[in-house]
């Protein structure tokens, strides 16, 4: 018996299963900087998608194993004679995973092969791959849905995998539509009628991968699988940046230890980035909301005793605590807010009293700094006259050309001085900010080269009411990211540009300040790896 097995170990699918989300598109170079994240976070397997031509990759991962991936054999040909699985058992790693049917009605309708029959090509296709060598994951599709069915065939196309070699069967609610009492059930039943470690992997179709991937292991699972940030085709699947810190701190199960959990904020947003998706802002554990006050009161109360109204504490995950500034938060917010970037102030400071007033002064122009702690942080800075800015702002002009053919051509120029150099620089964008943002790269990214790594990946435009009788007023929100975190700014003006500029200044303000704070480059990698091929993606 395997003893890796019946540990509780994370087998990440974002490479293979993630991939089938809508509008995913990463390349192979890409997955590769995924699979070494992943490594670095202490993820026990990595899908790679199909198997690579390449033999080297496998070994080159620090910790995590490689995981090849394909199907069982065709009907009506052996094992040793299918195509799919001369490649499997070709490929560099020592463990692959195969998906085969369990479901009466899949065979019936879709594949129109004989229950028995599957069994036969269950047991060929495991006993093929075990006689050259793999060990053998054999992930049972549709295994909830076919169990509901019909309970005795389903577990025996498990035992059909097991008695052929299989070192683990994975359970998988293809559909997503299991309800988590039925899946622990259902793999405490399992876990009594066969005799090899047993994995869950859910779907997110009726919400409850994550809870369903909980109760598996409570009930006797002891592989997990999903994606990062639950990427995935319809809803998703079973997101294991929630499951891990849960299993971890939460039900004791293992997992990842205690300092690779820390790693999981960036890592998420990592992925997240390569990607090219917005990590949401209330993603449980990751989000930048997750661990987000609002209100004196509850401020007032984790300032005290944090657990009052935060369920874990942020370090642990690499999240941090935020305290969102709001006409509630008065002083005592700012305090704390100031101590969060090494300021310490009084609140009987005059400077404190002054911040306020500025504050609500804001607030009442159109302000809202609740998911742009970037632009407040530099609020602050710059009333304790703590803030040196970048550069400074002789013009900028945006041209907007609408052409006979239904093109629009944008163009921005910009001038700016830095250290006593004026800077002058043309670009041309998609949209206004898009060109304002690349004319402003173009002018100082030569001075400050840590911009190159900075991103614009979230913008979003809010007209407000009139206030006191002046025109509508525009409210911009700036998310941006380095790889590592995002923050949020904000810009607020009657002009649109205006207001986009103000945010996008403020987003690479701060974003450059971080950089500049937090010094060090980010550690360098022992290991290296090349990129895996992969393919396509069968259901599972
Ligand atoms: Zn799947």
């Amino acid at each position: 018996m395997d003893d890796e097995l019946r540990q509780v170990t994370l087998y990440d699918t974002t490479l293979r299963d993630g991939m089938q989300q809508e509008g995913m598109s990463v390349s192979v170079d890409e997955k590769v900087r995924i699979a070494l994240k992943l490594d670095e976070l202490g993820i026990q397997f990595i899908e790679g998608g199909f198997p690579a031509s390449n033999p080297k990759e496998a070994e080159k991962l620090c910790t995590a194993e490689l995981v090849a991936f394909g199907t069982t054999r065709r009907r009506g040909v052996k094992a040793a004679g299918d195509a799919g699985l001369r490649v499997l058992a070709a490929a560099s790693p020592r463990t692959v995973t195969i998906v085969g049917k369990t479901w009466s009605l899949h065979l019936r309708e879709v594949l129109r092969v004989a229950p028995p029959e599957n069994l036969r090509i269950i047991a060929d296709s495991v006993k093929f791959l075990v006689g050259e060598g793999k060990r053998v994951f054999y992930d049972a599709e549709h295994f909830f849905d076919a169990y509901r069915d019909d309970p005795g065939y389903a577990l025996d196309c498990l035992r059909a995998a097991a008695d052929a070699g299989a070192a683990l069967v994975c359970l998988c609610d293809t559909n997503g539509a299991t309800l988590p009492f039925e899946i622990e059930r259902t793999v405490r039943e399992v876990l009594a009628a066969v005799d090899v470690p047993v994995g869950i992997h859910c779907h997110n179709d009726a919400e409850c991968a994550v809870a369903g991937s909980l109760v598996a292991v409570r009930a006797g699972a002891t592989q997990v699988q999903g994606t990062i940030n639950g990427y995935g085709e319809r809803c998703g699947n079973a997101n294991l940046v929630s499951i891990a810190p849960a299993l971890a701190l939460k039900m004791g199960a293992g997992g990842l230890t205690p300092a690779q959990l820390e790693r999981l904020t960036e890592t998420a947003h990592f992925v997240a980035e390569v990607c090219n998706l917005s990590l949401g802002t209330h993603q449980p554990y990751v989000g930048r909301a997750a661990f987000t006050h609002k209100g004196g009161l509850h401020v007032a109360a984790v300032e005290t005793a944090p657990q009052t109204f935060e369920h874990i504490d942020p370090a642990a995950v690499g999240n941090r605590q935020r305290i969102a500034i709001s006409e509630l938060a008065g002083k005592g917010a700012v305090v704390r807010k100031a101590r969060e970037f090494g300021l310490e102030l009084d609140a009987d400071d005059d400077r404190v009293s002054r911040i306020v007033r500025h504050l609500k002064d804001r607030e009442h122009r159109g302000y809202q700094y609740e998911a742009a702690d970037g632009s407040f942080d530099l609020f602050l800075r710059n009333e304790l006259g703590e803030h040196v800015p970048l550069f400074r702002l002789e013009s900028f002009r945006v041209i907007v050309e609408k052409r006979e053919d239904g093109k629009a051509v944008v163009e921005a120029t910009i001038k700016v001085h830095i250290d006593g150099e004026r800077l002058i620089s043309t670009a041309e964008g998609n949209g206004p900010v898009n060109a304002l943002d690349a004319a402003l790269r173009q002018a100082i990214t030569r001075i400050y080269p840590h911009l190159a790594d900075i991103e614009l990946v979230n913008y979003k435009v809010r007209i407000l009411d009139e206030v006191k009788g002046t025109g509508a007023v525009t409210r911009v929100l700036l998310d941006a990211s380095d790889g590592q975190s995002t923050w949020g700014t904000t810009g607020v003006s009657e002009n649109i540009i205006e207001a986009s500029w103000e945010a996008l200044v403020d987003s690479i303000e701060f974003g450059m300040l971080r950089s500049r704070e937090n010094g060090a480059a980010p550690e360098g990698r022992e290991c290296e790896v090349e990129p895996v091929a992969a393919e396509g993606g069968e259901d599972a």
